[in-house]
């Protein structure tokens, strides 16, 4: 069940405030504001939708690759295939997801643990 007041619904009615990288009509890819990494992104779709198998299994073909080939696009702009980058979704209590709306995490900009 979707959470309506989750934050990252709050941030994309723009009830709460993000350091936006890209935004269009259906994604937004905002900076975390709790960074892992030298660079971390947050990149959302704009449906409702708690996590990759809830995105992927109820969602139409363009609105699913519309999502990744922007996430292809951002980690290009911030250059991040030159040096390499993470690519991370969390479900669930087993995955610790803290924020119930399908999300990534692009991690990058130095050498991961
Ligand atoms: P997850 O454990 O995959 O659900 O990760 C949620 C992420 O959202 C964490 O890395 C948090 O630091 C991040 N986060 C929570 N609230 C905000 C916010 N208001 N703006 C940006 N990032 C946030």
């Amino acid at each position: 069940m979707y959470d309506n007041n989750n934050v990252f619904a709050k941030i994309i009615k723009g009830e709460i405030s993000c350091e936006k990288v890209y935004e269009d009509d259906d994604v937004l890819f905002f900076k975390d504001i709790n960074p892992k990494a030298k660079i971390h992104i947050l990149g959302i779709p704009k449906v409702k939708c708690v996590d990759l198998v809830d995105f992927i299994s109820n969602y139409d073909e363009k609105t699913i690759s519309n999502f990744f080939k922007t996430t292809n696009n951002v980690i290009k702009k911030l250059e991040l295939n030159k040096g390499g980058y993470r690519v991370v979704s969390n479900s669930g209590i087993n995955g610790r997801q803290e924020v119930p709306h399908f999300h990534i995490h692009i991690l990058g900009g130095e050498i991961l643990d």
